[in-house]
């Protein structure tokens, strides 16, 4: 395999630079309306194939741009400041992509990963189930060996790019009695097929636009070489695996949104007159102002950091959940007291403000809730330091 190449601080200024002047030339002009239908942005896609975005994380060696994990971030977080949902629609996908990179076998890597890399296949996780999101050892969906097949049986809920992507992780049970229950999963690279079948697209409150679908196996042959990694037993493992990258992944979303709704801020607060001054003059909406900022700056530097460890190979588990953690109250915190400074008007549908307001919850909840994250740190905690 190729030697992978060396990225400089002027090759990520380039890559931003282009990224951002698509986003405001392109997307942002587009953003309420597909927002408002909650429809697929088709023609946004198209534009994110040719950027190359599908294959921002993906090695050069397999097609893509190889960008290291600081830089992703930076883009995630931009591409979130105009329309978080779209930054779900690579997510999902590079997470997959990493997980086939990191896990597996050679000839999973030489067959996936440069359609991956083009957006040719576009990826999807599918972990959470009706009765189990948190608690994923507590999935229901079974994969059975059947010769040089697998029968898989089960639905999953929730799942991002669910009806428009075409490659897909499926965590599944292989030995429902294993002891531990994590011994006893697998995760398989599923293409649909008979017996897969997508249920239904489910309406919410934010993220619109990206697809959220229930879906189910009924009898779905799937081959063994589709094992990821090509060995039963590890399907936990690989899901735990991606979790620091989709915290710093999240983490970044939520600085983005939270930048965005304090930029808006800035700009409204010496727009608006009450009293015969901008509102910008007032101490209480200084107050507000000083806060946000304050916390958006700390979101971006907690992100940054966990970032690093994890581009230098470091664990990260406690620094990419503070990251999550912080830049998701972040987000929730900025966006509501953006309403509160647009006042009437940060209710109204022809402000993004409303937007901001309904995405940036999901960051509290995705990649592990924050209850979680909290329990996380401490247990990080608690082993880093024993008395
Ligand atoms: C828009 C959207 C997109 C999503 N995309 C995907 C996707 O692409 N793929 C995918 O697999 N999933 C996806 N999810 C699912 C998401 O990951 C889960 O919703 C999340 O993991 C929480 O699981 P749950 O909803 O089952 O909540 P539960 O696990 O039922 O948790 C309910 C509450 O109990 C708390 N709780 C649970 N266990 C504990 C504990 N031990 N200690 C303290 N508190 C606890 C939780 O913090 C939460 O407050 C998506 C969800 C949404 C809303």
């Amino acid at each position: 395999m190729a030697a992978e190449r060396i990225f400089s601080r002027e090759d990520e200024s380039q890559i931003l630079a282009s990224i951002e002047s698509w986003l405001e030339k392109e997307v942002r002009p587009v953003t309420k309306k597909y927002e408002q239908a909650d429809e697929y942005p088709h023609d946004l896609v198209e534009q994110m194939k040719e950027l190359g975005l599908f294959g921002l994380t993906i090695p050069e060696a397999y097609g893509g741009m190889g960008l290291p994990p600081t830089t992703y971030a930076k883009i995630v977080t931009a591409i979130a400041e105009v329309f978080m949902s779209i930054g779900g629609i690579i997510n999902s996908h590079l997470m997959l992509g990493t997980l086939i990179h990191r896990f597996g076998t050679e000839a999973q890597k030489d067959h996936f990963l440069p359609k991956l890399a083009t957006g040719e296949l576009r990826g999807a996780l599918c972990l959470t189930e009706p009765d189990a999101g948190t608690d994923l050892q507590g999935i229901k969906t079974h994969a059975k060996r059947d010769g040089d097949h697998y029968v898989l049986n089960g639905s999953k809920m929730w799942i991002t790019n669910g009806m428009y992507g075409s490659l897909y992780a499926v965590l599944t049970k292989t030995d429902p009695h294993a002891k531990p229950a994590h011994k006893g999963m697998t995760m398989f690279l599923a293409e649909r097929g008979p017996g897969f079948t997508v249920d239904r697209k489910l309406k919410k409150l934010g993220y619109r636009s990206v697809e959220s679908v229930g879906l189910s196996f009924n009898d779905f042959r799937i081959s063994a070489d589709r094992v990821l990694g090509g060995e039963e037993g590890h399907g936990f493992q690989h899901a735990v695996g991606g979790l620091e990258l989709g915290r710093i992944n999240i983490a970044a979303r939520g600085v983005g949104i939270a930048n965005a709704a304090l930029q808006d801020s800035i700009r409204y607060s010496q727009q608006r007159k009450t009293f015969g001054k901008p509102i910008c003059e007032h101490q209480a909406i200084q107050l507000k102002l000083g806060e946000m900022a304050t916390r958006v700056e700390a979101a971006r530097l907690l992100t940054e950091q966990a970032a690093v460890k994890y581009e230098r190979g470091e664990r990260c588990d406690m620094e990419a959940g503070m990251a999550k953690l912080f830049a998701s109250e972040c987000a929730l915190f900025c966006s509501q007291e953006a309403m509160r400074i647009h006042g009437g008007y940060g209710y109204s549908a022809e402000f993004d403000i409303e937007r901001y307001y309904r995405d940036a919850p999901l960051m509290c909840i995705g990649e592990g809730t924050n209850e979680i994250q909290r329990i996380v740190i401490a247990k990080s905690l608690v082993k880093r330091f024993p008395i």
